[in-house]
């Protein structure tokens, strides 16, 4: 996937397991896309070059010129080639990567370079980030002083269906969270409208509390961690190596605990890492809030999780479920790997639940996910997120809030969270706030759901995007 977005290989699929109709809308789409017709134009402009001189050096007996010929076309194809693997896929496929292996050839780390610097406009954010952040640093009046702990957890492609009290018997960690949230240490949200359908524009809508009326502000408003940061809290960003980067200017000013893990997607072929290996530096970044006699700075984290991200198998340990039976149908096997990865994504929200009760102070943790997904068993001709127009399926998810005793002693959740249950729908917008609030920030209010959230999406197959009701959105 490209971001999401439906690449032109992933068409054929479409068509055939899921409506034609729409998918060659999606195909249509996908060809009106600038940088398909600026890659696309340079990949066959590269190919037809190297092609040619191969061709008219073959008989030359000038061996200089020959060889010459030959460095140049070694040099042109696998940069066409690289160019050709972001048009048609985010990863490339197995053959490719076994192909280009990067650590043992020279071709293969020139693919991954171009198909690095070339093809990812999240590279640029990166180096935007890096140098500073584009958000701008927050100036909060209000100091905090005493001890707690403030979390935000950012899923990856988990659907509202995906997680909460009907997935109670799944397994023993959903069982876990709704047993948690019947003992009064936790609350199950209602479905919350994310704001847009690829990690890329919604994170930043998230984490800064713009609303997708305002989209454009996102990449510049200050970070809610930047907020806390200016308040007196001690921050943290805990990512998986592929989501990116998005953490405002503190933290890579320095001012904060930055931890990505090792981006291993494209060199082992294929396989993110897991959102396990996140845990234990959020264990250790939180670990001093454990001992009573603490007198430093509040902290807040934010966990950026790989989640549910397709390639679905490859986001749990595969010997935490029994294996998948035989003679499944794709679509019943992808349900079933579905399932697997959000019942794993329930896992570490438990362990994130246990990190919670082992601090001294008041603790709370809030999960929302940045999307949903497009399974074959919507069967609405799009496949994962991003699509061709923005569904329902691909933008409504869960929202989950859990605390330890010190909190609920504290009252605090109660009261940000007590107009909450009674909305049909929250935007992700009231994330945002019940995240400040509970965090001590904008008066510890009780966040009034939105009315009438919005998404910043495309409701029909050709709509220009913008921001739209969410109600308007089709499954
Ligand atoms: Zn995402």
């Amino acid at each position: 996937m490209m971001n999401g977005f439906p690449p032109p290989a992933e068409i054929v699929p479409t068509v055939i397991k899921t409506s034609p109709i729409e998918a060659i809308g999606a195909f249509r789409s996908a060809l009106e896309m600038p940088n398909f017709r600026i890659w696309g134009t340079i990949f066959v402009f590269c190919l037809v070059c190297s092609s040619l001189t191969m061709w008219f050096g073959r008989h030359s007996k000038d061996v200089n010129k020959k060889t010459r010929t030959a460095v140049l076309s070694a040099c042109i194809l696998p940069l066409a080639i690289g160019l050709w693997v972001q048009l048609i896929a985010d990863s490339p496929p197995d053959w490719i990567a076994n192909v280009y292996d990067a650590e043992t050839t020279v071709a293969g780390q020139i693919v991954l370079v171009a198909y690095g610097v070339i093809g990812s406009n999240e590279f640029f954010r990166e180096i935007e980030n890096a140098a500073g952040g584009a958000h701008q640093e927050a100036h909060e009046t209000i100091k905090i002083t005493a001890p707690s702990l403030s979390v935000l957890v950012i899923g990856e492609s988990m659907r509202a269906d995906g997680l909460g009290p009907q997935k109670r018997t799944r397994g023993p960690w959903s069982m876990k969270l709704d047993d948690r949230v019947h003992a009064g240490f936790a609350a199950w949200l209602p479905p919350v409208c994310a704001s847009h359908d690829s990690t890329e524009t919604s994170v930043p809508m998230l984490i800064t509390g713009v609303t997708p009326d305002r989209q454009r502000e996102a990449d510049e408003a200050p970070t809610g961690l930047s907020r806390l940061h200016s308040a007196g809290y001690d921050v943290g960003w805990i990512a998986s190596g592929p989501q990116g980067l998005f953490a405002g200017p503190e933290i890579f000013k320095g001012h904060g605990l930055f931890w990505h893990s090792k981006n291993t997607w494209l060199l082992n072929g294929g396989t993110p890492p897991l959102d396990e290996d996140l845990l234990p530096v959020a264990k250790n970044f939180i670990s001093p809030l454990t001992s009573s006699s603490y007198t430093g700075n509040p902290k807040a984290l934010v966990l950026h999780l790989w989640g549910s991200h397709a390639v679905y198998q490859d986001t749990y340990p595969k010997t935490l479920f029994s294996p998948d039976p035989t003679g499944l149908s794709e679509e019943e096997l992808e349900n079933l790997q579905y399932d697997h990865s959000n019942e794993y994504g329930a896992k570490t929200l438990e362990t994130v639940g246990e990190m919670l009760d082992d601090v001294k102070f008041p603790a709370f943790a809030v999960y929302t996910s940045d999307h949903g997904d497009n399974l074959l068993r919507d069967h609405n001709g799009l496949l994962r997120h991003l699509g061709a127009r923005t569904s329902q399926a691909a933008t409504m998810v869960p929202g989950f809030v859990m605390w330890n005793k010190a909190a609920a002693q504290s009252g605090i959740p109660r009261k940000v969270l007590s107009k909450i249950a009674k909305a049909q729908h929250l935007a992700q917008v009231d994330l945002y706030r019940i995240w400040m609030a509970l965090s001590g920030l904008d008066g510890k209010a009780t966040v009034i759901p939105t009315e009438s959230p919005l998404v910043y999406g495309a409701v029909k197959l050709g709509d220009k995007y913008g921001p739209v009701p969410c109600s308007s959105l089709k499954p």
